[in-house]
């Protein structure tokens, strides 16, 4: 009967609302989701292992287990581990621009969809805390909304009393990243974040939320923040990553 209901609910829902790809906007004939249309779903690509043990960098062509890649061999980070779920690449590139500059939301269930199919993604839902990338107040009064605590709530809807949107923040208005070389980056973002309450970070397992990883100057930053302020260890989990192969 219940599930009657909501077939018959999401019928109409789909009626008001037809369910479009998230790239294209081609009409799909139905949400059940993921949200992309045929043409544009061939070129969505998970991240998959092998990947780097620590940057999460793909080894598409490499067979085998996953190991620590040679630059972070040479360099650790301040976090132990980062995945993403996605490639950052079209079209997925035009859903997450949607979903963070024009603020469409109707991708998250999708989001939530691929990042379950990675099983490998399942033992980040382990942390003792879930903390969303912050942005400054000023930013989030323009948007309106924190991307990164949107998708941390999508991604870990089971896990959301341990979601602490407050607990680190930024301090500092920084210039955009986009354009800006990884030194930049760095610089850019030096001292920018702060932990509210270091006494409920101590000894904590954290898990950092994020929309994409670049170069990993924002994530690397807030590891290190959260590090200081006694963190027991700092992964981190993107929708999507750019990706150097
Ligand atoms: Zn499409
Ligand atoms: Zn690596």
């Amino acid at each position: 009967m219940r599930t009657c209901f909501g077939k018959l609910a999401r019928a109409c829902q789909d009626l008001c609302f037809p369910p479009a790809c998230l790239a294209c906007g081609a009409r799909l004939p139905d949400s059940v989701g993921p949200l992309f249309c045929s043409a544009c779903a061939v070129h969505v690509r998970l991240l998959n292992e092998p990947l780097c043990r620590c940057c999460g960098r793909p080894f598409p062509w490499a067979a085998g287990e996953s190991h620590t890649c040679g630059p972070c061999l040479k360099k650790p980070w301040q976090f132990t581990a980062a995945r993403a779920v996605l490639y950052y690449s079209e079209p997925v590139a035009q859903a997450v621009h949607a979903f963070k500059y024009r603020g469409n939301t109707t991708g998250l269930a999708t989001f939530r969809q691929l990042k379950d199919r990675l099983r490998h993604l399942d033992s980040l839902a382990d942390a003792d805390l879930i903390v969303p990338v912050p942005l400054h107040v000023h930013r989030l009064r323009e948007r309106g909304f924190n991307q990164a605590l949107l998708l941390a709530r999508a991604l870990f809807p089971a896990q959301r009393r341990r979601i602490t949107p407050f607990l680190l923040t930024r301090t500092r208005l920084t210039v955009s990243q986009t354009g800006l070389s990884g030194g930049d980056r760095r610089r850019n973002l030096k001292n920018a974040f702060a932990v509210v309450a270091p006494e409920q970070v101590a000894g904590q397992r954290i898990l950092l939320v994020d929309d994409i990883f670049t170069t990993g100057s924002t994530a690397n930053e807030c590891a290190r923040t959260l590090r200081r302020a006694g963190a027991l260890e700092v992964r981190v989990l993107t929708l999507a990553r750019v990706s150097r192969e």
